[in-house]
């Protein structure tokens, strides 16, 4: 069995959605994709990846006074499939026989301890850009079981990784602007985050036990959709 890190990430969020999804092939409500997000990503890649070809550092990584370099110790043909999301790196669970795999959207390398650093792009427009280590926000925190999940993967791949990750987040908040003229602004930021990887495992166990469990199990605390279902269904009775 193959568990993508989104996949993984449904079920941390709640079982029954993924149980609904994966077992019974019930979909959840959809939402509409990000396609601006997606072109900043792509964008971004095409730039780290003309500094990785020299391996020159970016100016980010100067502003926050890091000894780091896009990573070059990978193919162009390796790098291409760790970010397709079909593909993506790929590892054995060490406690289920569950293949896990995520696309990444680039790696760093922290020139000082030579490991590799993970990390997302993030593309947002905030006034006030949120902590997202200390928001209890859902999104957020399945920003950092995100980076956590990268990171595991990478371990299993025996990369050595940096103990911290990273978010470079481009904030589409520059007051500067004032008009539009075919074009929006942005101001970039790295977030940091002490990775976590040690509850992956269990984690996995709990997801298998759930699929091959007959009896559904609860929905989680971070959705409105069920809460707002069963509450019209007391009312109407
Ligand atoms: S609570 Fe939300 S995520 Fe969970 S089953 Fe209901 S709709 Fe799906």
């Amino acid at each position: 069995m193959a568990i993508s890190r989104s996949k993984w990430d449904s079920f941390i969020k709640c079982p029954l959605c993924f149980y609904l999804l994966e077992k019974h092939q019930i979909k959840p409500p959809g939402t509409p994709g990000h396609p601006i997000n997606s072109r900043v990503d792509a964008l971004l890649k095409e730039e780290f990846d003309e500094l990785r070809a020299k391996g020159e550092p970016h100016p980010i990584f100067k502003e926050y006074e890091l000894n780091f370099i896009p990573y070059n110790g990978l193919d162009p043909e390796t790098l291409k499939k760790y970010r397709f999301n079909r593909v993506g790196v790929r590892a054995r669970s060490k406690k289920t026989d569950i293949e896990i795999f995520g696309a990444l959207d680039d790696l760093w390398l922290n020139k000082d301890t030579d490991e590799i650093v993970v990390l997302d792009y993030k593309a947002t427009s905030n006034k006030k850009l949120e902590e997202y280590t200390s928001s209890d926000k859902h999104y957020h925190k399945s920003y950092l079981r995100q980076l956590d999940f990268y990171a595991y993967l990478l371990k299993l791949n025996d990369f050595k990784v940096h103990d911290t990750g990273y978010w470079l987040i481009c904030n589409a908040q520059d007051e500067s602007q004032k008009t539009f003229n075919k074009k929006v602004n942005f101001k970039t930021t790295l977030l940091s985050y002490k990775l976590k990887t040690d509850y992956i495992e269990d984690s996995l166990v709990d997801l298998k036990n759930c699929l091959e469990s007959e009896k559904m199990p609860n929905s989680g605390d971070d959705c409105d959709n069920c809460r707002w279902y069963n509450e019209k269904k007391n009312k109407e009775n």
